[in-house]
């Protein structure tokens, strides 16, 4: 019998599911037990070209409508997630193995979040006038035209949703291709979106790996990239848009620091760190995974982590009660269980976890390790995992210095009573999504992003709307024009 998760077709394209079975055969395997669940097939020449014609053509119509009625469309999409939002985190929690008690709130929800924010900004999206004497100028806020999203394969609907909402409320078009590990969610957001009212064409997604993405990212036709992913990627691609001076987002990942200072509350402090690297099984960009503890609070903070990581609830995904899933694939436990055991070998003090756990599926224990210090490979490394690095200082000036010594500015966090020091330290962090007194917070009205190697733009907020537009400026002579010759 066919599992519910099996989609209609691979593709949605031009309004409809599309399949063609002479791509690559992709096998979606469902994290909690390792069994197949679904296949789709990697996009064909056919089928990319089918997606960015049908894109490019849909575009121009899309981007004379009104962003009032751009706008609607996006908000009842919204509605449509919410209503759905059940159907729709089970279908999360069978693409990437995360718990029901997180898709619930966290992924169509914050997709919806996405789309009613961007659903409401469209009709605001105005121009200037500059008054120039009797002369004026005026600027005109455009679409870019065609943009492609890239996605990672931990928050699949939500990044479908966050590329997707910002680039379709300034009139754009988009192509959009998951990452082969979770391919299933986005077609969701396609048909949800196309129910909406939004005309065929505008929102295509098309399956594939790596050689998929880059053909869309060579594509003459295509505007713009906004990739979510790793670094090492995010220079492929970037370098690949360059070539065709295309427009990027870059949303990759982070080693970022999260400092608990000796007056911290240390319960809030452990709650943060706890979201900060055990939320998603470990599997999230922004997380905090070197975390700075300052001398005087260490043990105490050691004991409560450990505590309170041991309630950790481990098991069925779809079991409501579990709060702690697998990795998304045995590729990347075997990539996590490779770290821990680096961190062994280089001497880092294993606290808890620390061992795949004894279960089906690709489980792998909350881990924290103290004494873990700069050189460290877990130290140095995105491990995409449930591993927390744990490290002491002892000074402000020291503890900021150490959290900057890296190639990698996602996000950072300071925990801190003393509200003139937080602001202080964190005004000093090279990093792009930071928190005082909390973690890992991404409402849809804030920025989102990194500096240094771990991104270029910025998603959600307003500033996101600068990255799916460009702005137009037209000078109005009112009197003659005066020439040399
Ligand atoms: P990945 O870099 O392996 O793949 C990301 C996407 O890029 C996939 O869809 C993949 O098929 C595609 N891709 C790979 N090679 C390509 C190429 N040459 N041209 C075009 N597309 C190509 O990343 P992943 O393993 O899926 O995700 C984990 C990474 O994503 C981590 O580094 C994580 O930190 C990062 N991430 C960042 C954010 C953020 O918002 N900053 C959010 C989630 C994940």
């Amino acid at each position: 019998m066919t599992h519910p998760a099996q989609p209609k077709a691979s593709h949605f394209i031009n309004g409809e599911y599309v399949e063609d079975t002479s791509g690559t055969p992709i096998p979606v395997i469902y994290a909690a037990t390792g069994e197949q669940i679904a296949t789709v097939y990697a996009a064909t020449p056919a089928i990319v070209e089918q997606a960015l014609s049908t894109a490019k053509e849909a575009q121009k119509a899309w981007a004379k409508m009104t962003g009032t009625e751009r706008g609607r469309i996006l908000r009842r999409a919204a509605d449509i997630m919410r209503e759905r939002n059940h159907e729709l985190s089970v279908l999360e929690t069978y693409d990437t193995g995360k718990p029901l008690q997180e898709t619930l709130v966290a992924d169509a929800t914050s997709g919806a979040d996405a789309l009613e924010y961007f659903g409401g900004l469209a009709g605001s999206l105005t121009g200037e006038h500059i008054p120039m004497g009797e002369d004026w100028v005026y600027t005109v806020r455009e679409a870019l035209g065609l943009c492609v999203g890239i996605g990672a394969w931990n928050y699949p609907t939500q990044i479908a949703c966050w590329k997707g909402a910002p680039a379709l409320a300034c009139g754009n078009s988009m192509v959009f291709k998951p990452s082969e590990t979770t391919p299933l969610c986005a077609l969701k957001v396609a048909e949800i979106l196309h129910e909406a009212g939004a005309p065929a064409g505008i929102y295509n997604v098309i399956q594939g790996m790596g050689e998929v993405g880059g053909a869309l990212v060579t594509d003459p036709r295509v505007d713009k990239v906004s990739l979510t992913g790793s670094v090492p990627t995010g220079k492929k691609v970037y370098a690949a848009a360059a070539e065709g001076m295309k427009h990027v987002t870059m949303e990759l990942g982070g080693k970022s620091p999260l400092i608990i200072f000796d007056d911290a509350d240390v319960e809030n402090a452990v709650g943060g760190a706890i979201n900060g690297n055990f939320y998603s099984s470990g599997q999230v960009c922004s997380n905090g995974t070197r975390v700075f503890v300052q001398k005087g609070i260490k043990e105490k903070f050691l004991a409560r982590l450990a505590e309170r990581t041991g309630a950790a609830v481990l098991g069925d995904p779809q079991d409501e009660a579990t709060s702690f899933g697998p990795m998304v694939s045995e590729n990347q436990m075997n990539i996590v269980l490779g770290y821990i055991e680096k961190g062994k070998e280089e001497g880092a003090r294993l606290v808890c976890g620390g061992n795949r756990a004894d279960m089906p599926g690709f489980f792998v224990e909350p881990t924290v390790f103290a004494d873990v210090t700069d050189g460290m490979t877990i130290a140095r490394e995105e491990i995409f995992g449930p591993v927390m690095s744990v490290l002491d200082f002892d000074t402000e000036e020291e503890v900021i210095a150490r959290a900057n010594d890296t190639e990698f500015g996602l996000s950072a966090g300071v925990f801190t009573n003393d509200f003139s020091r937080a602001h202080r330290v964190i005004g000093q962090l090279e990093a792009g999504s930071c928190f005082i007194n909390s973690y890992n917070d991404a409402p849809v009205e804030a920025p989102f992003g990194g500096v240094k190697a771990s991104g270029v733009g910025r998603e959600n907020s307003k500033e996101a709307i600068k990255h799916f537009s460009q702005v137009k400026s037209v000078y109005v002579r009112m009197g003659d024009v005066e020439a040399a010759f």
